[in-house]
């Protein structure tokens, strides 16, 4: 028996990254997968296609995830169109990172909606759904700086922390309804997120993680494969780093 079989999962910036072996890894564990992202390119059709070959349900819908009226038909419409939503990761996220002496507002109201606001939206709108059915797992894409805090990173650490905060109150608001909500706070993972930080920094980061490699989207999936599936069943409000040790 899969992990997911049966299940229904709604996995939010799974063009790519994090968010793409997320999708890959409920598919082979037998859930029928409805992905988002931005922009109709490559990735966003090459996914689909691959989750077919899993013999699962799958379906990509191009949403930004920080526009709520959007956010709420979206999820609607995956509803009607799969029978139920069990499983929600709000995995889309962006960095601008800058000292905050040359941080713009532009910049730090950009991080807050996508990555913050993007959390509420979809969880408010899963959640009517969630509530029907009494069940439900959600699962919010945190960081390990939003535990820590990091330099260079004010806005995006402050959206991390927020989602924190989130997770912790939803498990309580929602608990009653058998509708779990964890917090993942991924490391150093190796993405197109991390490749844009110049060579010297990266490394320097590595050296301090004491598993001595950073990690791999598998690595990140295979967490919300235990906190999507029944595994988990007793497990909410929690948030579980995925650091090779980085964050103790
Ligand atoms: P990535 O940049 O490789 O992928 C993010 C995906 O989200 C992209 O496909 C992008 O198009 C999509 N996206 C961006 N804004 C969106 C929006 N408004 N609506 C819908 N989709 C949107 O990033 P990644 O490294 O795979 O990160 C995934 C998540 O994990 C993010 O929330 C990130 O903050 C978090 N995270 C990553 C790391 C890391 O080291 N890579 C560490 C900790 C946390």
């Amino acid at each position: 028996m899969k992990l997911l079989e049966g299940k229904t999962g709604l996995i939010t910036g799974a063009a790519r990254g994090i968010g793409r072996a997320i999708a890959i890894a409920y598919a082979k564990e037998g859930a029928n997968v409805a992905f988002t992202d931005m922009a109709d390119d490559d990735n966003f059709k090459s996914l689909e296609k691959e989750l077919l070959a899993f013999g699962v349900k799958a379906k990509g819908y191009i949403s930004d995830a920080s526009n709520f009226e959007s956010s709420q038909k979206m999820v609607d419409d995956i509803n009607a169109e799969f029978g139920k939503i069990d499983i929600l990761v709000n995995n889309a996220g962006i960095t601008r990172d800058t000292l905050l002496m040359r941080m713009t507002e532009e910049q730090w109201d950009l991080v807050i909606r996508v990555n913050l606001k993007s959390v509420f939206n979809l969880t408010k709108a899963v959640q009517k759904y969630m509530l029907k059915q009494k069940n439900g797992s959600i699962i919010n894409m945190s960081s390990v700086v939003g535990v820590s805090g990091n330099a260079g990173q004010s806005n995006y650490s402050a959206s991390k922390a927020g989602i924190i905060g989130f997770t912790k109150s939803i498990a309580r608001e929602l608990g009653s309804r058998n509708i779990r909500c964890n917090a993942i706070a991924p490391g150093f993972i190796i993405t197109e997120m991390t490749h844009k930080l110049p060579d010297d920094i990266r490394d320097e980061w590595v050296k301090r993680i004491p598993l001595q490699r950073g990690g791999t989207p598998d690595d990140v999936a295979n967490a919300c494969i235990f906190l999507g599936s029944e595994l988990s069943s007793y497990v909410s409000g929690q948030v579980l780093n995925v650091c090779g040790a980085m964050n103790t």
